[in-house]
């Protein structure tokens, strides 16, 4: 049994695997690490639909049933 190892701290994606991922949804476009109010969260956000994706463990939850925001829910103010 192996203990993964710590986050590096401020999270940083592997900018390879940031550029593999895609939205789930039917554009499959690129995804940036943060949110839009917090570059350095622990999040990807959708570059066309504005869904937020949370990173668990350093492993990003690309689920449309997890995603947060995105198209139809208007802006939180
Ligand atoms: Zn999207």
């Amino acid at each position: 049994m192996s203990e993964p190892q710590d986050a590096p701290v401020g999270w940083g994606i592997d900018p390879v695997l940031l550029e593999v991922l895609a939205c789930p949804a039917e554009h499959h476009a690129p995804l940036r690490q943060g949110t839009p109010d917090d570059p350095a969260a622990p999040a990807l956000t959708c570059t066309e639909c504005g869904r937020i994706f949370p990173v668990r463990d350093g492993i990003p939850v690309l689920l449309l049933d997890e995603a947060v925001g995105g198209p139809g829910l208007g802006a939180v103010s």
